[in-house]
C-alpha cells in the first residue's frame, strides 16, 4: 500500500492509501518522492479552477525522487536522483515532431488529468523521468520543472547584459525570472503589489530595482515578463514595455483588454510561453541549478512535513508565500 495525497474534489485534500499499480513495466521506473513542490496549479486545481481537471486524482507534479526499482536496467540507476516532466505528449504529432512538445494536442498533466506524484511512491514511464547531477542539492533539483517554464519564456527574447527587463509578479515563477535575468546581468525591475514580497526580494537580490505597479512610468524596459497571471497584471505591461520591446505572457489571466491602438503604434511583440519543450529546456534548468552563482535561495518559504499539507495547502493558498515544499521523507 502507498500513500499519497489525494484530491477527491475541489476542497477536498486527504492523505491516506492511493491507488498504485502492481508490478513494473519495461519501460517503467518506481519512484520514491523526497520533497514535492506545491503550484500555482495545484492551487488552481484545489479550488476547482480548472476546467481540464479530474477528480480523484492524486495531487502534484513537481517532485524530486530516487530511483528505487527500474523496468529495463539500461535505464537510470537505482539509486539516483530524479526529477519528473508532468506533461505528457505524444510524440508523432506536428508539434511533438517539430520538438514543441508542450504544445501537443494530446498533452495529460500529472496531479490535473493524470495521477499525481504527492505519494510516498510511483511508478512512471522513464520517458518523463530526467537525472539530477549529484552536485545538485534536494532544494535546488525542485526547482529544476519550475525554472524550465522560466527557461522557456527566455527563449522567445533577446536578453543579454544591461538588458532593461521588468518582471510583473513575485511568486515563485517571478521570482525564477529575476534570478534568471539577474543571472545574464540583466537590469531588473521587480514589480508587485504586495510590498513584503518586494522587500523579500530586494533583500537576496541587491542589484535589482522593485516597485509597485502604481510607481512604473511608460515605456520602460525592452523586455516585460508577465508573471502575475492578472488582468491588469497584462494591461500594465502593454503600457511599461518600451516602443518596439516584447513582453512575455507566462501568467494565465482568463481574460484582459488590449488597447490595439498602443500595440500597433508602439510595435509591441507579445509572445504567449507554456511550461517547457523537453529534455531542451529541462537540461537547460540543471545546467543553471549546477551553478552556486545562479541564486536561487530566498524561493522557498517553507519545507513541511507531507503530514502537514494542510498546512502547506493553506500557505500555498494564501499567495503570500512563495514556494511551499511538501517532505515526503519525514
Ligand atoms: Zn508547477
Ligand atoms: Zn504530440
Amino acid at each position: 500500500m502507498v500513500n499519497g495525497l489525494l484530491l477527491k474534489k475541489p476542497g477536498e485534500l486527504t492523505w491516506g492509501a492511493v491507488p498504485a499499480p502492481e508490478g513494473l513495466k519495461e519501460d517503467e521506473i518506481k519512484i520514491r518522492v523526497i520533497y514535492g513542490g506545491i503550484c500555482g496549479s495545484d492551487v488552481a486545481v484545489y479550488k476547482g479552477k480548472l476546467t481540464h481537471a479530474h477528480y480523484p486524482v492524486v495531487a502534484g507534479h513537481e517532485i524530486l525522487g530516487e530511483v528505487i526499482e527500474n523496468g529495463n536496467q539500461e535505464a537510470i540507476q537505482i539509486g539516483k536522483r530524479v526529477v519528473i516532466q508532468p506533461n505528457s505528449y505524444c510524440g508523432e504529432c506536428e508539434q511533438c515532431l517539430s520538438g514543441n512538445t508542450n504544445i501537443c494536442n494530446d498533452k495529460k498533466s500529472l496531479g490535473i488529468n493524470n495521477q499525481g506524484g504527492f505519494s510516498e511512491e510511483f511508478i512512471i514511464s522513464s520517458k518523463y523521468v530526467i537525472e539530477v547531477p549529484d552536485e545538485v542539492t534536494d532544494e535546488r533539483a525542485v526547482f529544476i520543472e519550475p525554472l524550465a517554464v522560466i527557461v522557456h519564456g527566455f527563449k522567445k527574447v533577446p536578453i543579454t547584459k544591461n538588458t532593461r527587463v521588468g518582471i510583473v509578479g513575485c511568486g515563485t515563477e517571478g521570482m525564477l525570472a529575476v534570478a534568471t535575468a539577474s543571472y545574464y546581468g540583466a537590469k531588473v525591475t521587480a514589480i508587485d503589489v504586495n510590498s513584503e514580497k518586494l522587500s523579500k526580494a530586494k533583500e537576496h537580490y541587491s542589484d535589482i530595482e522593485i516597485c509597485l505597479p502604481d510607481e512604473v512610468d511608460e515605456n520602460q524596459f525592452d523586455i516585460v515578463f508577465e508573471v502575475a497571471g492578472v488582468k491588469s497584471a497584462f494591461e500594465k505591461s502593454i503600457d511599461i514595455v518600451k516602443p518596439g520591446g516584447a513582453i512575455v505572457v507566462i501568467g494565465l489571466a482568463p481574460m484582459a483588454e488590449i488597447p490595439v491602438v498602443k500595440l500597433v503604434r508602439k510595435e509591441i511583440s507579445i509572445y504567449g510561453s507554456i511550461i517547457y519543450n523537453v529534455p531542451d529546456d529541462f537540461h537547460k534548468s540543471i545546467e543553471f541549478l549546477s551553478d552556486d552563482a545562479f541564486q536561487i535561495e530566498p524561493i522557498i518559504s517553507d519545507i513541511l512535513p507531507v503530514q502537514q499539507f494542510a498546512e502547506a495547502y493553506e500557505k500555498a493558498i494564501s499567495g503570500k508565500c512563495r514556494k511551499i515544499l511538501l517532505d515526503f521523507t519525514r
